[in-house]
């Protein structure tokens, strides 16, 4: 199982947030949730090994886990996010496509 977290940290809007895992989380490790901050691992979806091949294998990948996706202080990177995916799903279809040609 892959996982993507591009930012992290979040605020709690409504009754639905009170036993919210990232908070409790993040309160274990003295991390403050409130904090929305970009990761090291923005472009983790797009990084490729010496031989070219990507670092993340193709197949599910869980997206912000430490997160909300559309929290409002990451709307500057959500389309940067958008292309990155895109990127992969581009890929993983040139995948596909070369495999079934090699196979017919
Ligand atoms: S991750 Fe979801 S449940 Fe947790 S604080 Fe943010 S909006 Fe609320």
């Amino acid at each position: 199982m892959a996982m993507w977290n591009p930012w992290r940290g979040c605020k709690k809007c409504s009754e639905g947030c009170l036993h919210c895992y990232i908070h409790k989380g993040d309160a274990k490790r003295g991390v403050n949730t409130n904090d929305i901050i970009k990761t090291k691992d923005f472009y983790k979806p797009v990084e490729r090994l010496k031989n070219g091949n990507y670092k993340m294998k193709a197949g599910m990948v869980y997206l912000c886990f430490s997160t909300d996706f559309l929290i409002e202080e990451a709307d500057e990177w959500r389309k940067e996010c958008w292309d990155i995916m895109m990127t992969k799903l581009r890929a993983y279809i040139s995948i596909m496509v070369f495999m079934i040609l090699i196979n017919y």
